[in-house]
């Protein structure tokens, strides 16, 4: 996964002689070698500066391949790409796995819908993490392929957002019709239009890397509205179930997983107090990797207990959804708000369905 290139901040004469002092030599150094069966592991100061992602990392850099068979090959090769493509790739089987896992063991109230709703968010993670081990096991085959697999990885970032966004925005307005489609129709949309903008070639520009960390950062940041407006409606914790309270909790562990990893990755730490000592394994990019699977995990557990919380209370919903439609025509808008009993929207939300008190 990629969000945006490092800027250069050490020269290459300095890389190399850092290199020499520091370098761990896992990787066979073979610049100039026709060994078809061999991927070439070079210094970074041997590599042009389209693959110089990362001036901290100062051996191990695969230079240009030519060949997509030498970049599969290069998978199972020791580079500092093999914990990059290893991370997204094992993450992928393991939310493939735990998407099938999810059905067979689905609780029987589980419509079509709520499937679909778990189906955006699994094959989001799926999808987003097979796009980056593709993308960091081919980006160093040639510029042009380079660039083409660095839009794919865009791409599946957004996937990754919307599809987490969608189960939580489903479930936390559950009730909430008019309000709920009104934010997965911005999500869905934002995530177009950043899908859109990655695509465009020019978005890909080294100069333009402040333009795409704030785009997906914007992006990112567009969850608050709901998660504000959530809070706001729902979130006193008098009538907060304590599942959907763990829900919550859930998220901003999310949040602030996501945000740690980014930290990592945009700091470039902690290759940057230890140059060339971290070339292969633990470097930046590999703990953001890391972070991103976690905070997945985490996202998948949240949302997991506010769908069974969901659909053990569905049916005390004021109105039943397809309803709604309806809404203004035969029921009031709003609900009368009982001075001793609250909000009717929010008793909803802590009456146990009476065959959960049986
Ligand atoms: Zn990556």
């Amino acid at each position: 996964m990629l969000f945006f290139a490092s800027p250069t901040t050490t020269t290459v004469s300095q890389a190399a002689t850092m290199k020499i002092k520091f370098s761990p030599r896992k990787c066979p150094v073979e610049s100039q070698t026709n060994d078809d069966s061999k991927p070439m592991c070079v210094p970074l100061n041997e590599v042009p500066g389209w693959l110089q992602h990362n001036d901290y990392l100062l051996t191990g850099h695969r230079p240009p391949l030519h060949s997509f068979r030498r970049c599969i090959r290069s998978i199972f090769h020791v580079h500092n790409e093999t914990g990059n493509i290893w991370s997204h790739l094992l993450g992928s089987l393991v939310f493939a796995f735990l998407q099938v896992y999810f059905y067979v063991n689905a609780p029987p109230s589980m419509t079509a819908k709520d499937l679909l709703i778990f189906t955006c968010f699994f094959s989001s993670a799926v999808i987003c993490l097979a796009l980056s081990a593709v993308y960091h096991t081919f980006y160093c085959h040639s510029e042009h392929v380079g660039n083409i697999v660095k839009r794919l990885d865009y791409c599946g970032i957004t996937l990754l957002i919307v599809g987490s966004f969608m189960p939580w925005l489903y479930y936390g307005f559950y009730c909430d019709f008019y309000t709920k489609r009104v934010y997965m129709a911005m999500i869905f949309g934002l995530g177009l239009l950043t899908m859109a903008v990655s695509l465009c070639e020019k978005f890909s520009e080294p100069d333009l890397r402040g333009l795409r960390a704030g785009v997906f950062i914007v992006f990112g940041l567009s969850g608050l509205l709901p998660s504000t407006h959530w809070v706001y409606a729902y979130g006193n914790p008098f009538y907060v179930h304590p599942q959907l309270q763990l829900s919550i909790a859930c998220l901003g562990l999310m949040s602030i997983t996501y945000i740690s990893g980014a930290m990592f990755y945009a700091l470039r730490v902690p290759e940057r107090f230890m140059p060339g000592r971290v070339d292969y394994w633990f470097h930046s990019h590999q703990i953001f990797h890391v972070f991103v699977i976690i905070a997945a995990l985490i996202q998948y557990f949240g949302t997991t207990h506010m769908a069974l919380y969901r659909l053990s209370h569905n049916a005390i919903c004021p109105v039943n959804e397809g309803a709604d439609l309806l809404l203004p025509k035969n029921l009031p808008v709003s609900l009368p708000v009982n001075p001793f009993l609250g909000d009717p929207m929010k008793l909803a939300m802590i009456t146990p369905h009476p065959a959960m008190s049986l």
